[in-house]
């Protein structure tokens, strides 16, 4: 990989990978177990910067280039699934809102954001409109003199929402996609824990109800009619950026667990990795790991240097190494054998983590659906 990293990125992977095999890898375990993630732990990561890695410096942010944003995830991925769901989300409210914000807006909200001093979720799916966005049913009303909007609705399966301190909402004014700011002391949003997920256990999920929540006018974001076209897409192109990294980094956690069991497990008179089924095992992870590097270095490339194919890299990349995480996860406890199944083995929980990369951000059958409808316009078939 380090041949594809100019120095300065180089030396920010190494610094990222040194901060997990510290404070992450050997805690990751149990924030599973608990289903929790200390806050101790969100706030090492705001000191360090890493919340606001991607917005620009005069906004607190560190100002880092798509690149470097996806090495931080890679190296947390590497650690826990969970942990990096805080950084997905939070990129996600950040850079849509420094998109598509007013210049009040964003100095307003993203310098906590940036900081780290408050926490975002991406309110986004609801219990009955999940891939099928159209059928949002949270509805923003005005009130009478126009200053405030008024919320109701139900929001499900948002990520960090246990301890977020802003939503990101999406809803429907007036039947047109609108997307507003909701702080979480608003009166009338109540924030109801899901526990007991496969995968991501520690990521702090959480039902959202709306009851006549009341804000400001000037909290929606971009235009009424927009939400679902231009500021939702923002927020999931860098949700797709954070978690095709961190799948990559799950998927180099399990190569890294099965070369190293391989090598040391004794089976008849030799190693399990003398056994040519364990190898084609590993050559595919291995593999797996090489081209999921290139295609996410790929996509944020062309998302530093804003090509219009940066949509498409960054949708192939996240469906390559998120199929890649489950299929080496999968192998990982396989070769493993029974060790693999306990809970003391990190590839048992990369197993239940990865599962759910492949349902976040767009399942692998939307992005199947939106690739091949992409690969077949191009030669102008019915696809286009
Ligand atoms: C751990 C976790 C964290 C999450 N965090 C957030 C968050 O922070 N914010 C947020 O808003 N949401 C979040 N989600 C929700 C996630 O975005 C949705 O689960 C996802 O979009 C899929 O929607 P759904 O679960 O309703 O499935 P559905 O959309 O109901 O899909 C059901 C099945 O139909 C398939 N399908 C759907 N459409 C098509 C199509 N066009 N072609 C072919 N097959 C199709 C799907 O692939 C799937 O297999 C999270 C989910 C999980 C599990």
């Amino acid at each position: 990989m380090r041949r594809l990293l100019t120095d300065s990125q180089a030396s920010r992977h190494e610094e990222f990978k040194s901060f997990v095999k510290l404070n992450v890898e050997p805690f990751a375990e149990q924030w599973d177990r608990e289903q929790e993630i200390p806050r101790s732990v969100i706030s090492s990561l705001a000191q360090r910067g890493y919340l606001g890695c991607s917005l620009p410096a005069d906004y607190g942010g560190q100002g880092s280039d798509a690149v470097t944003f996806g090495l931080l995830n890679e190296a947390l991925g590497r650690g826990s699934s969970a942990l990096t769901g805080v950084l997905t989300v939070q990129s996600m409210v950040s850079m849509a809102l420094l998109k598509w914000g007013t210049a009040e807006q964003k100095r307003s909200w993203l310098p906590p954001l940036a900081t780290g001093k408050m926490i975002g979720a991406f309110g986004l799916t609801e219990p009955g409109a999940g891939s099928d966005l159209q059928s949002l049913t949270t509805e923003f009303t005005r009130t009478s003199g126009g200053e405030s909007l008024l919320l109701n609705g139900h929001k499900k399966w948002i990520s960090c929402a246990q301890f977020a301190d802003l939503f990101l909402v999406f809803g429907r004014l007036e039947r047109r996609p609108a997307a507003c700011l909701v702080p979480r002391n608003a009166p009338g949003l109540g924030v109801e824990p899901i526990c007991d997920l496969m995968g991501f256990r520690a990521a702090g999920l959480a039902q959202l109800h709306f009851e006549d929540v009341e804000v400001p006018s000037e909290n929606l974001i971009g235009k009424p009619g927009f939400a679902l076209s231009h500021v939702a897409p923002v927020g999931l192109q860098y949700g797709r950026i954070s978690t095709a990294w961190s799948a990559l980094g799950l998927l180099r956690g399990c190569f890294e667990e099965s070369i190293a069991y391989a090598a040391a497990r004794r089976i008849g008179g030799g190693t399990v990795g003398d056994l040519g089924m364990i190898r084609s095992l590993i050559a595919r992870m291995g593999t797996d790991l090489e081209a999921g590097s290139l295609l996410c270095h790929n996509a944020c490339r062309a998302e530093d240097d804003h090509l219009p194919e940066a949509f498409e890299r960054t949708l192939t990349a996240k469906y390559f190494t998120s199929k890649a995480a489950v299929r080496a996860a999968s192998d990982a406890v396989q070769i493993r054998g029974a060790a693999g199944c306990h809970g003391s083995s990190p590839v048992s929980r990369y197993y239940r983590d990865a599962k759910i990369m492949e349902i976040i951000e767009g399942t692998t059958q939307v992005h199947e659906d939106i690739l091949g409808k992409m690969f077949v316009a191009r030669a102008g078939g019915p696809g286009k």
